[in-house]
């Protein structure tokens, strides 16, 4: 098949690249020319496990293009996947600018019958919004041409997204024709070990399936933070009911980790969008509020842990902080937790000693950016150097079994902060070191 995908970020790279892997061929297309560029150049950029291999040999056997006109995708492709960002509007709603831009171009460039499927998060009734946007510029020049548009949500998790995408859970298609569901079918039929995950239905279930997918993942973090937030108080122990309340086969081991709170460019924007959504239909979505409003306190309970062991003036103290993407095996940093923890830690006074294994450019460049309190630091061991505590925000492997007689060797004080429960408190106890985590009353010498 000739597919091309417009927008080349997280999805749209990886979607793209997979399709190609399977013998399809796909052109890639963004307006950020200097990204097309570096594509051309077999510079990749995100960090995403395996995908830079995958681009590169498949940009090799032409299977994989890179190009800022869309036309001249357009020209070649019968299918065009809309991968663009639908970031949060000012309201919370989700931005919907950049999907109609691409609809706009669509309606202008197409020469035949195309599919057109939306794999940017949206809120129902956008196809609508798609479909009439593009017919408006077909009408604009006179034009029969015709096109169905199909709802396909997005599932990958970064970090796993390649995995994700070459052998996906469940394929979800919101289609209102026959002819629409055959093509998908066609597509995605070498994914998929068994039909049953093809889940076909109406373009607005589609729609809304992603944003119920996200909400109730959100929700489970939440919840396991409210009841952490409980036990610290009540004195019970986060990580033992975890395991006490995951092996009820109704609950589940997944996504019930304690932690200081979600991040990433997917869970904040869709939880709030879809509360705007609920919110235009007049009704309130009191759920969700409060699955924000948890997550929003969350993001700052390491930072009272410290003003309570330290004091809420840190002037003059200093901090080594293990992780600054929103979760292990990416480089995003969009609304990680890092970024509130920092800015709050630096507002009070402190100074931070940074390390990530990949986000570093990204908080230099962007997130961060211009904070003087922030130094980056090579290894996570010379992030420690002279430091009053360690903070762990993202949990990345190498973070999982560090060698805790250097960290108190580096360390001025023995004392860790830990917001992703990684670590035994018996055993560091025995370190001697001063160990405070989520959902659990600090263990302290
Ligand atoms: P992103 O910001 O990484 O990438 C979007 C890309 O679109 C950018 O490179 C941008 O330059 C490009 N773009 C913008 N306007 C364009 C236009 N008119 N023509 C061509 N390119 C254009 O975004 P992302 O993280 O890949 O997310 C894309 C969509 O997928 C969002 O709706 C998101 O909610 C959804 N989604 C994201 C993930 C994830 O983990 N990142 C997972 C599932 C779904």
């Amino acid at each position: 098949m000739k597919i091309a995908v417009i927008g080349t970020g997280y999805v749209g790279l990886v979607t793209g690249t997979c399709f190609a892997n399977m013998g399809n061929t796909v052109w890639c297309v963004d307006v950020d020319e200097k990204k097309i560029e570096n594509l051309k150049r077999g510079i990749i950029p995100i960090y995403e496990p395996g995908l830079s291999e995958m681009v590169l040999n498949n940009f090799k056997q032409r299977n994989l293009n890179f190009t800022t006109k869309i036309q001249e995708a357009l020209e070649v492709c019968n299918i065009c996947f809309i991968a663009v960002g639908t970031p949060m509007g000012e309201d919370g709603s989700a931005d919907l600018h950049y999907v109609l831009d691409v609809a706009e171009s669509i309606g202008k460039y197409m020469s035949h019958h195309m599919y057109v499927v939306d794999k940017s998060t949206v809120p129902v009734g956008t196809a609508e919004k798609v479909y009439t946007r593009i017919q408006e510029e077909l009408s604009k020049r006179e034009s029969n041409l015709t096109f169905d548009v199909i709802s396909n949500p997005e599932f990958l998790k970064e970090g796993n997204a390649i995995s994700d995408c070459m052998k996906p859970d469940r394929i979800v298609i919101g289609i209102n024709n026959e002819d629409a569901e055959e093509i998908m079918r066609e597509l995605y039929k070498p994914y998929l070990m068994n039909t049953e995950n093809f889940i076909v239905m109406d373009i607005a279930s589609a729609e809304m399936t992603k944003y119920a997918a996200n909400s109730m993942l959100a929700t489970k973090i939440s919840f396991m933070n409210e009841i952490s937030n409980i036990c610290e108080r009540v004195g019970a122990d986060i990580n033992k009911i975890r395991k006490g309340i995951g092996s009820d086969k109704r609950i589940g081991y997944s996504f019930i980790y304690p932690g200081c709170g979600y991040g990433g460019s997917c869970f904040p924007k869709d939880v709030k969008a879809l509360i705007k959504t609920a919110d235009e239909y007049g009704y309130g979505a009191p759920l969700l509020q409060s699955v924000e409003e948890v997550n929003n306190t969350q993001k700052l309970v390491l930072v009272e842990k410290v003003k309570q062991r330290f004091s809420t003036n840190l002037l003059g103290k200093v901090f080594a902080v293990w992780g600054l993407a929103f979760k292990p095996d990416t480089d995003d940093m969009r609304e990680s937790a890092a970024i509130t923890i920092i800015e709050e830690l630096t507002e009070l006074g402190a100074e931070i000693q940074a390390y990530d294994p990949k986000a570093m450019d990204e908080a230099r460049e962007c997130y961060l950016k211009g904070n003087e309190r922030v130094t980056y630091c090579e290894s996570k061991y010379d992030a420690l150097k002279g430091a009053d505590a360690l903070v762990l925000v993202t949990e990345w492997k190498e973070f999982r079994s560090p060698d805790f007689y250097e960290i108190k060797e580096r360390l001025r004080n023995p004392v860790i902060f830990d917001g992703r429960n990684q670590y035994s408190a018996k055993s560091l106890a025995k370190y001697g070191l001063d160990y405070y985590q989520i959902g659990v009353r600090p263990s302290v010498e």
